[in-house]
């Protein structure tokens, strides 16, 4: 058995979207080894994804030539963080070899992913995320003629309608589930962020309509139509090849949970809880960007500045950083307040409806269970390959079941990188926080 090598560096970022790059950069500030994981191919994190024919906004092209030309930082793209096996130290895998990296200071600044609820037919080919179907795109997928309805909730619905339409796609649908008053009232205060007002104009789709939800998708082994349901209570279909799903985001808080950071109760989920120079509640571990709250890359590439800056013991530079947060705070404020999802959308699952993908498990398998590990245990839900990132987060919305602390493998491993490090004496933490 080949032992595992051990790198080491003073500040470690998880995470190379737009939080983690600011952070990375300010860390390097502080003259010390800084080095970046991420498990996606290249840096950008969600909104400024890399992929074929993708051409990046100049602000992503900017941090990522910031990240990458400060020469005391190094990235490693396509890496995942598999455990923590001893304090600071994480064990991380990429596609040729495992290895094990001991950190000073580490920054997270792992993102969001989205919420996804269970619906009838949610399951079938053809049926993605809202953000998925971008990502999915972005990556090289075609769509061209392809018919195309999104809904859910969110600003990101119009982000994935105009990529899906920059495709060649015809977007027959954009779905917004939250009501007029609130769409209009969202877009009355978007005057205090000229920028996202120009952005909402451009994105504008002449198929965007509010009060309207997904009610059912179907189709024999693929996606044939879809049946969305009106404010008044009247029904459409569509004919369709592809649904794009998605209502909101949730903060990705697995690695921060599993190192014993504390979360707080957030509108879109619990969220890593860090004060103002965004330390969390773990000497030396810091967080930024959606995984402390969803707020939109403005707030995370502030964030980010912040937590390198904090990192490295540097004072936050005065030149309205703080101010600038406050701004996008607040308008993280009206994001959750106008595109909550409402309480139709709570009960579009029905007993029959799978509930866990991975596991096979229905709605009404869960009646009578008391928390998440009690359906765990008794139904296996959230056992399977996504190890309830998608499901858990249902059950979070659905239930308000908490998420038990994540174990070890964070996500999947080879033997041959389990077996490469030495496991801890009993009496050691295995973690940071314990
Ligand atoms: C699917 C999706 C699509 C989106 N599209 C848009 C859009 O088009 N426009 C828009 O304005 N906003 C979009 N958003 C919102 C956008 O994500 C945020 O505004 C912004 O990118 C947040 O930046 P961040 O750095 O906090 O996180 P992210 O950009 O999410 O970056 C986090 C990074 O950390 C990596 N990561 C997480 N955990 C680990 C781990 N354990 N090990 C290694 N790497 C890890 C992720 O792969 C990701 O690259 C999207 C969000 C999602 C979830």
């Amino acid at each position: 058995m080949t032992q595992l090598t051990l790198d080491e560096c003073d500040v470690l970022v998880i995470g190379a979207g737009p939080a983690g790059m600011a952070a990375a950069v300010a860390a390097a500030f502080g003259g010390g080894s800084v080095v970046v994981i991420d498990d996606n191919p290249a840096p950008g994190g969600q909104i400024w994804r890399d992929g074929p024919g993708v051409e990046l906004p100049a602000a992503a092209r900017e941090s990522r030539n910031a990240m990458v030309q400060r020469a005391n930082i190094r990235v490693h793209c396509g890496t995942r963080v598999v455990a923590a096996p001893r304090a600071r130290q994480l064990l991380l895998e990429d596609a040729e070899r495992g290895w094990l990296l001991q950190w000073k200071k580490l920054i997270l600044c792992t993102g969001a992913r989205e919420l996804l609820l269970p619906f009838a037919g949610w399951t079938l080919p053809g049926v993605t995320g809202a953000g998925a179907l971008q990502a999915l795109i972005k990556g090289g997928m075609p769509v061209k003629g392809e018919r195309i309805v999104v809904a859910g909730t969110g600003p990101l619905l119009l982000a994935a309608a105009a990529t899906a339409a920059q495709a060649g796609a015809r977007v027959l649908r954009v779905a917004e589930q939250a009501p007029l008053r609130d769409v209009l009232g969202f877009a009355a205060q978007l005057a205090r962020w000229p920028g996202k007002a120009l952005q909402a104009l451009n994105l504008m789709h002449p198929g965007y309509r509010s009060s309207t939800h997904v009610l059912s998708a179907r189709g024999h082994g693929r996606l044939a139509s879809v049946t969305l349901r009106r404010g008044h209570g009247g029904m459409e279909e569509f004919a369709c090849d592809r649904l794009a799903c998605g209502f909101g985001l949730v903060p990705n808080t697995e690695l921060g949970r599993m190192l014993g950071c504390a979360v707080t109760p957030r509108p879109s989920g619990p969220a890593l809880n860090v004060n103002a120079n965004q330390a969390t509640s773990v000497p030396d571990i810091f967080a930024a960007g959606e995984c402390t709250g969803i707020g939109g890359s403005e707030r995370a590439l502030l964030q980010g500045a912040i937590a390198g800056h904090s990192a490295v013991g540097r004072t936050i530079p005065s030149d309205g950083m703080r101010e600038a947060l406050a701004r996008w705070d607040a308008f993280a404020v009206q994001l959750h307040r106008r595109f909550s999802p409402g309480a139709g959308i709570r009960t579009l699952a029905q007993p029959d409806t799978v509930f866990c993908r991975c596991e096979d498990v229905p709605l009404g398998a869960l009646t009578g269970c008391a928390d998440w590990n009690d359906a765990k245990l008794h139904t296996r839900c959230g056992m399977g390959a996504c190890q309830g990132r998608v499901c858990g987060a249902a059950a979070q919305f659905l239930f308000g079941w908490s998420p038990g602390t994540p174990r070890p493998p964070l996500s999947p491993v080879r033997a041959s990188t389990l077996a490469g490090f030495a496991p801890p004496l009993p009496d050691s933490p295995m973690t940071q926080g314990e």
